[in-house]
C-alpha cells in the first residue's frame, strides 16, 4: 500500500497497532501528517567529532570514532560489568555496560569502526563511557544521526512502553522514504520566499527533523515559524476586512453642536497630541460605512475618559444613543459623576444603571431608553440585561476590557438592528506582539503620552521589618493633608486567610493611627455595596485619611489627593495588578509614592516583578516583562488560547518574525484582497484548506 500524508499511522512500516495506539494517545499523532508535524523539542549537536586525546575531564557529551579491540566481563555478581577497550589513532579508553551485557557482547563487532556518543568519565587513570549511544560508522553515515540529532517530545508512558526517541527517529525516517516529496507542497508565494530568502517547504520540513548543521536548522526553523505566524495574521486581517465589508455600521456623517460646543467652549484642558490622534482615528471610523471595532489602549491616567466622551458626543450629534460600561459599581459611579460634571453645560440626559439601581429608577431608565429621551447610559454589566432596550444605540464603550469577555461584547452588538460601533478601552497595556496575535481583528489606538505636568510616582520596595519607618512616612504625609491607600491581596483560593490578613492589618493600623486624629475607611468584597459605597465616599470626600482595602479599588478609582499607595504582601500580586494599583495615586499635583511591602523570602519571579515596578512607570514596559514571566495564555485567559497555541513560533521570542509575518500578510492582502492573483496561488490554497481545520498545522505542510 502506498502511503500519503493522510494515511493513518498504523500503515507505516515499523508501526504496529500497539505503537500506533501509543502515538495517538500520548502524542496526538493519528496520521502521517501528524507525525511529520511532530517537531523535535531540541537537538543534540553531533556535528563535532573528538579524538581520544582531546577528551577533557568534565566535558559534556562527546562523539568519537574508534574500534573495539577487546571485550571482557569483569567483577562479581552485582559489580559485574562488561568492559570494552576502545581505541582510535590517538589513544585508548573504555566502554562500560552494567546492564544488557549478554546482548551487547553478542552483537558487538570487533575491529570495525563505530561511532560512540555519550558522556566521558575519568576513572582509575582512564576515560570511560558508560552505556554509550553507538552504531557502526557505516550505519551512521546512512542514518540521520549524523548532524544534529532530534530529540522528540516524550512522555513517561512512551518511554516505559519502549517507544524511545530512537524509535521515533526511525519512524520519521521511514516516512520520508515512503511519502512522495511532492506531497510536501509549497504554501508561500514565490515573491515572499525570494524576498525573505526562505528555504522551500520540503527542505524546511526535512531539516526541522534532520538538520545536518546548525545553519540548516536555523533556516528551517525560521521558515516554519514565519509560515505559522503568517497564516495566523492572514486569517486575522482577512477576518477584519470581511467584517468591514459585510457589517454595515451607522455612518456618523457629521460632527455637530454637541461636539463642537464642548470642544470649543468646555474642554477642561488641552488634549495631548496622543489624545488628538486617537480622537481623529475614532472619528474616521465612525464616519465610514463600516462598524467600528476599536481597542483603545492607554496607560492609567493617560486620559481615556475624555476620548470616550468626545466619541459619545459624535454619536449624539448624529441622533444616536451611547452607553459606557464599566466592570465595577464604584467605577461606573465614578464615570457617571465625572461625565455628568463635564456634560453639565450641554444639557444632556445621562443616567446610571447598576445592580443597586432602585426599581423605580430602573423603570424610568427603561422607558426613557426606549422612547429615546435618554441619551447616555452609564453602568455595569446590568446594561447587558435583555430588559435594557435602546431606541437607537449607536456607540457602546467598554472600559477596562480585561474584565469583560468576548461574549459580553457580542451582547452589546445585539442591542440594535445593526451592531453599534464598539470602543473597548483598556488600561492594561498589551504588548504589541500579543495585541497583534490576539486582537488582530480589532483596530488598535494607543495613547502613549501622559498629560503634561504629571510627577512620576516614586516606587520603593520595603521589607515587613521596616514597617515602623513606613508608618512614620504615612504620618508625615497625612500631616501634609494627603491621603493613603493600604491594599491587601485577596485571592479567591485563600479568601478566608486573606480576609483575616486584611482585618489584622486594619486592626494594627487603627492602633498605630488612633482616632480622632486619624480617620480610617475600610472596603472589601464581603461588604454590602451600599456600605462599600459609603466608605468609599468618605475617602473621596477627604473625611478619612487612610483607606484600607482589598483590590476592589484596583481599577479606575480617582482620588487626586491620595498620594501614597502601600501594597501589602506585594509579592503575591501580578505585575499588571501592581501597576493598576499604583495608578490610583499620582493623579494630583503632589509627588506620589508607591511602597511595596514584602516578607524576606522572595522567589526569583517575585524579585523581577518588584524590581520592574521600582524601575519603571511605563505600562508598556511592564506589560512586556509580564508577558515574559507569565506567558501569553495566562495573560489573555483561555478564551483566546487557540490563537496562541503555536506549534513552533513563540510570540515573545519570535517577535521580529511576527512583525515580518504581519507586514507580509498585510502587503499581500493590500495588493490582492481576494488572493486571486496566480502568484498567490499557494497562499490561497493553503488558506482555504486552513479554514477547514482548527489546528493550522494539520494543514500547513
Ligand atoms: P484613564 O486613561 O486612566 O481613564 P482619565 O481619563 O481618568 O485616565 O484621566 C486621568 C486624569 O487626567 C483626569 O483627572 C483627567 O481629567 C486628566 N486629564 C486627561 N487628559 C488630560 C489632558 N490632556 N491634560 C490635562 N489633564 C488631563
Ligand atoms: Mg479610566
Amino acid at each position: 500500500m502506498s502511503i500519503n500524508l493522510q494515511t493513518p499511522i498504523d500503515y507505516l512500516k515499523g508501526v504496529g497497532p500497539s505503537r500506533a495506539d501509543l502515538l495517538r494517545k500520548e502524542l496526538g499523532v493519528f496520521t502521517c501528517q501528524d507525525l511529520i508535524n511532530l517537531f523535535p523539542n531540541r537537538y543534540i549537536d553531533r556535528t563535532q567529532f573528538y579524538t581520544i586525546n582531546q577528551l577533557q575531564r568534565n566535558s559534556s557529551d562527546v562523539q568519537i570514532i574508534g574500534k573495539i579491540t577487546a571485550i571482557k566481563e569483569v567483577g562479581q555478581q552485582r559489580g559485574k560489568r562488561l568492559v570494552a577497550t576502545f581505541t582510535d589513532a590517538t589513544g585508548t579508553m573504555e566502554l562500560v555496560w552494567f546492564k544488557g551485557q549478554k546482548w551487547i557482547k553478542d552483537s558487538i563487532k570487533l575491529n570495525i569502526p563505530y561511532v560512540v556518543f555519550g558522556k566521558c568519565n575519568w576513572f582509575a587513570g582512564k576515560f570511560n563511557m558508560a552505556h554509550p549511544d553507538m552504531e557502526l560508522q557505516s550505519d551512521h553515515e546512512r542514518n540521520f544521526t549524523q548532524g544534529m540529532q532530534p530529540i522528540y517530545p516524550s512522555t513517561e508512558k512512551l518511554s516505559s512502553r519502549g517507544l524511545s526517541n530512537r524509535a521515533i527517529i526511525k519512524m520519521i525516517q521511514q516516512l520520508f522514504l515512503e511519502v512522495k516529496k511532492e506531497e510536501l507542497y509549497e504554501t508561500l508565494s514565490p515573491t515572499i520566499i525570494k524576498q525573505l530568502k526562505l528555504v522551500s517547504k520540503q527542505e524546511a520540513v526535512i531539516n526541522i527533523h534532520f538538520p545536518k548543521t546548525q545553519v540548516d536548522l536555523a533556516k528551517a526553523q525560521f521558515r516554519l515559524k514565519f509560515e505559522e505566524l503568517f497564516f495566523i495574521q492572514l486569517q486575522l486581517i482577512l477576518k477584519n476586512l470581511i467584517h468591514k465589508s459585510k457589517i454595515k455600521g451607522f455612518p456618523f456623517a457629521k460632527v455637530d453642536n454637541y461636539f463642537n460646543t464642548f470642544f470649543k467652549q468646555h474642554l477642561p484642558f488641552e488634549l495631548t497630541n496622543a489624545q488628538k490622534r486617537v480622537v481623529k482615528e475614532i472619528r474616521h471610523d465612525l464616519g465610514s460605512n463600516a462598524q467600528m471595532n476599536r481597542l483603545l489602549q492607554g496607560d492609567v491616567g493617560s486620559g481615556k475618559t475624555i476620548v470616550a466622551l468626545l466619541s459619545i458626543l459624535i454619536a449624539l450629534d448624529n441622533g444616536f444613543q451611547a452607553c459606557l460600561m464599566a466592570p465595577t459599581e464604584i467605577l461606573a459611579t465614578q464615570h457617571y459623576s465625572g461625565l455628568v460634571e463635564l456634560c453639565k453645560p450641554l444639557n444632556i440626559n445621562i443616567k446610571l444603571l447598576t445592580g443597586s439601581t432602585k426599581t423605580s429608577g430602573r423603570k424610568l431608565i427603561h422607558q426613557e431608553l426606549e422612547n429615546g429621551e435618554l441619551q447616555i447610559l452609564i453602568g455595569t454589566h446590568a446594561l447587558l440585561e435583555d430588559k435594557v432596550k435602546f431606541k437607537n444605540l449607536g456607540l457602546a464603550i467598554i472600559d477596562e476590557q480585561h474584565r469583560f469577555g468576548v461574549a459580553q461584547r457580542s451582547k452589546l452588538w445585539k442591542k440594535n438592528t445593526s451592531p453599534p460601533h464598539i470602543l473597548v478601552m483598556t488600561a492594561t497595556p498589551i504588548p504589541r506582539t500579543l495585541a497583534m496575535s490576539v486582537y488582530g481583528d480589532l483596530d488598535i489606538s494607543v495613547i502613549d503620552e501622559l498629560p503634561p505636568g504629571r510627577k512620576s510616582i516614586k516606587t520603593v520596595h520595603r521589607y515587613d521589618k521596616n514597617r515602623l519607618q513606613v508608618f512614620k512616612f504615612i504620618k508625615d504625609e497625612v500631616s501634609k493633608g494627603r491621603q493613603i491607600y493600604v491594599v491587601y491581596p485577596l485571592i479567591q483560593e485563600s479568601e478566608t486567610l486573606d480576609y483575616k490578613d486584611l482585618m489584622d492589618g486594619y486592626e494594627s493600623i487603627t492602633r498605630d493611627f488612633p482616632q480622632p486624629k486619624y480617620q480610617i475607611s475600610i472596603v472589601h468584597g464581603q461588604m454590602k455595596p451600599a456600605d462599600k459605597e459609603f466608605e468609599m465616599q468618605r475617602f473621596v470626600k477627604g473625611e478619612t485619611q487612610i483607606m484600607v482595602a482589598t483590590t476592589v479599588i484596583e481599577v479606575g478609582v480617582n482620588v487626586p489627593n491620595a498620594s501614597v499607595m502601600i501594597i501589602e504582601s506585594a509579592e503575591r500580586f501580578g505585575l499588571s495588578q501592581l501597576h493598576q494599583l499604583r495608578g490610583r495615586v499620582g493623579r494630583g499635583a503632589e509627588q506620589s509614592y508607591c511602597i511595596l511591602m514584602t516578607g524576606h523570602k522572595l522567589s526569583d519571579d517575585s524579585k523581577t516583578r518588584l524590581n520592574t515596578m521600582v524601575q519603571t512607570n511605563d505600562g508598556f514596559k511592564i506589560a512586556e516583562v509580564d508577558l515574559k514571566l507569565r506567558g501569553p495564555g495566562d495573560i489573555m485567559g483561555t478564551q483566546q488560547s487557540g490563537v496562541l497555541n503555536l506549534k513552533i513560533a513563540d510570540i515573545i521570542k519570535d517577535k521580529d518574525i511576527l512583525e515580518h509575518a504581519r507586514y507580509h500578510a498585510k502587503h499581500v492582502l493590500k495588493n490582492d484582497p481576494s488572493l486571486t492573483n496566480a502568484s498567490n496561488n499557494n497562499i490561497l490554497n493553503t488558506y482555504r484548506a486552513l479554514a477547514k481545520f482548527k489546528n493550522i498545522w494539520n494543514y500547513i505542510s
